[in-house]
């Protein structure tokens, strides 16, 4: 799995000979011939064989197929050589820069990181932590044993107990049941707080999930981005599909938040901008929180030698320093990195119309 110093090095990583980025689709419906096929023609017409090399003798011999794709990042003339096997799926692709090309690892950071889940039942509690679609951590509590959990149980006409110990005993159960779900509670922000979690699903009874989710300090209940209704015994990979599938349908409705609170803002002229210049110029600042891209959207654009300026215009000269341009060929790689690099948030959004049409815009912090 990419760690965050993994992806930090990525980040950081520069190099005055070409980075060859590759992002390989691998997933389980794919043959290995097929995948390496797919490799091989991604690679025609790039030039650069010693890495070709080395991307194909890491496929054919060491890579065990392990997740369900890879990022391979390769400089052979600097000595460089990272390969990541990741467990979700990515598009294909090939990418030249003189940096890793790292879009595509903050498009899977955007909607797979950071899953805190529970299982929750009237005695205890299992937590899982989720990131990149791996279980990373998991951890479980039990708190007092609950008896007589279905009023009116059969074990009661067994015993012959009267009604009315009945109601006494179940009154009980109830009150322990109530004890553990707070326990439980307690428990599942110790361990989300460890794992430095950012979206939490909850799964169990309707009573016992609302019971769990009210014991929960208010901050982390607006983490709460669905609940499931698994059973206690439900395995990992269970557990891990639900929660892929939650957090994509939460992560739709979010985005589509976010687009709405950025039109706003830039509508005002504060704290909001929309369209590759006035982003770009607010990337250069250091001014964007998040930065919202279409899935889709690519533009090339003029950067200054001189000062780091960018633009989708072709000019002579650079209007803050005289400087030259360069052409850039994808100006949206160069603000998503640095975003990434001044501990901004990348949004890359899918299938939202208005993001479609807007391309490209940000969130800003003043
Ligand atoms: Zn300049």
């Amino acid at each position: 799995m990419l760690s965050d110093k993994a992806l930090q090095e990525l980040l950081d990583y520069e190099s005055s000979d070409p980075v060859l980025s590759i992002y390989l689709n691998t997933d389980t419906d794919i043959t290995p011939d097929a995948y390496k096929l797919t490799l091989r023609s991604m690679l025609k017409g790039i030039e650069m064989p010693s890495d070709e090399e080395a991307a194909l003798n890491y496929i054919e011999h060491e890579y065990a197929r392990q997740g369900r794709s890879v990022a391979i990042f390769s400089c052979v003339a600097k000595k460089y050589f990272r390969a990541y096997p990741l467990s979700v799926p990515v598009h294909s692709r090939v990418h030249i820069a003189s940096r890793p090309y790292v879009r595509p690892l903050a498009n899977i950071l955007d909607a797979y990181g950071a899953y805190g889940v529970a299982l929750v039942d009237m005695q205890g509690a299992r937590f899982f932590y989720f990131h990149m679609g791996e279980l990373v951590e998991e951890e479980g509590v039990l708190g007092d044993d609950v008896r007589h959990t279905k009023s009116g149980g059969a074990s009661s006409s067994v015993h012959g107990r009267s009604s009315h110990a009945d109601a006494g005993v179940s009154r009980q159960s109830e009150n322990t049941a109530k004890r553990n779900l707070k326990d439980s509670a307690e428990s599942a922000v110790t361990f989300f707080e460890k794992q430095k979690v950012r979206r939490v699903i909850i799964s169990g009874t309707d009573k016992n999930v609302a019971q769990f989710q009210n014991n929960l300090p208010k901050t982390w209940q607006s983490l709460v981005v669905g609940t499931l209704s698994l059973g206690m015994t439900a395995n990992r990979q269970e557990v891990l599909e639900e929660t892929i599938k939650v957090g994509a349908a939460a992560e739709v409705k979010r985005e589509a938040g976010l687009v709405r609170q950025m039109v706003t803002a830039a509508a005002k002229g504060i704290e909001g901008v929309v369209g590759l210049r006035d982003a770009l110029h607010a990337t250069r600042e250091g001014r964007v929180q998040t930065l919202l891209v279409d899935e889709n959207f690519h533009a090339p654009g003029y950067r200054c030698q001189s000062c780091d300026h960018l633009t989708p215009d072709e000019l002579d000269a650079c209007p803050f320093c005289g400087g030259n341009f360069t052409q850039a060929p994808d100006a949206t790689e160069i603000a998503v990195r640095r975003v990434m690099l001044s501990g901004g948030i990348v949004e890359i959004l899918r299938d939202n119309a208005e993001m479609a049409e807007i391309g490209i815009g940000g969130l800003l912090r003043y």
